[in-house]
């Protein structure tokens, strides 16, 4: 129910539970984060509070990456599980996704067809693959060509082994933001999660894509022409 990505300088490990905390007031059932460093995935996820996800953290050892994103998981398809929470891995990429994919079934079907194995009951595992199996090299075009065999609300973070330094959001009917740090970026589902770093965001529009790195954002429509947006500037106190 609550996603949030960082990629900068710091540890991404504390970034992003941090950020979780923030977003906790939303409810959840279980929280998750993945890292990418060296091309290498790691992703470590569990039913429960954050602390279970902090316990096991520690207990596993924390990696030392500088990008990743984290999730806290209010459940809609699929018990509130070990193998449920997200993020949702293949190889290739991990991804985050709060909303419900309507067409999730459908997806299934033809991802199953295509050798496609499936480990939780979650919608959000059927966006996963459905991205790994249309993935050429080329995140945007994958992401947009993917989007496209969606039905239903969800806000994505996601990242890909091969291009470890970047985070890629989008969405549909779910909130997003993405916000502005000095040599550091981030992406929430809301504003909250990134108080304590930084106060810019972008507000991003429906089926707007973002390709996020420590020292860039770009925002692009859906037909893949990037925009220029405000920056905002939260008046919130924490
Ligand atoms: N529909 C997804 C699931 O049940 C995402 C739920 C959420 O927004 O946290 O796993």
């Amino acid at each position: 129910c609550g996603i949030v990505g960082y990629t900068g300088s710091k540890n991404a490990v504390d970034v992003l539970l941090d950020g979780l905390s923030s977003l906790e007031y939303r409810g959840y059932d279980s929280a998750g984060i993945s890292v990418v460093c060296g091309e290498k995935l790691t992703t470590i996820k569990t039913k429960g509070r954050l602390q279970n996800l902090a316990d096991l953290i520690k207990e596993q050892g924390k990696p030392q990456c500088h990008c990743g994103i984290g999730h806290t998981r209010w459940a809609t398809h699929g018990e509130p599980s070990d193998l449920n929470a997200h993020p949702h891995v293949t190889e290739k990429l991990s991804l985050v996704h709060n909303g419900i994919i309507e067409n999730y079934q459908q997806i299934k079907g033809k991802l199953l067809s295509q050798g496609y194995e499936f480990s939780s009951q979650t919608d959000t595992e059927c966006a996963a693959k459905l991205i790994d199996s249309l993935y050429s090299g080329d995140p945007m075009d994958t992401i947009r060509k993917a989007i496209s065999q969606m039905e239903g609300s969800y806000a994505f973070g996601i990242v890909f082994a091969d291009h470890p330094d970047k985070i890629y959001a989008v969405r549909q009917g779910s909130p997003l933001i993405v916000a502005k740090g000095e040599g550091e970026n981030f992406i929430a589902s809301d504003v909250p999660a990134i108080l304590k770093y930084t106060r810019q965001y972008y507000l991003i529009e429906e089926k707007e894509i973002a390709e996020v790195s420590a020292q860039e954002i770009n925002i692009y429509s859906p037909e893949g022409e990037k925009v220029q947006k405000p920056l905002l500037t939260a008046s919130w106190t924490v």
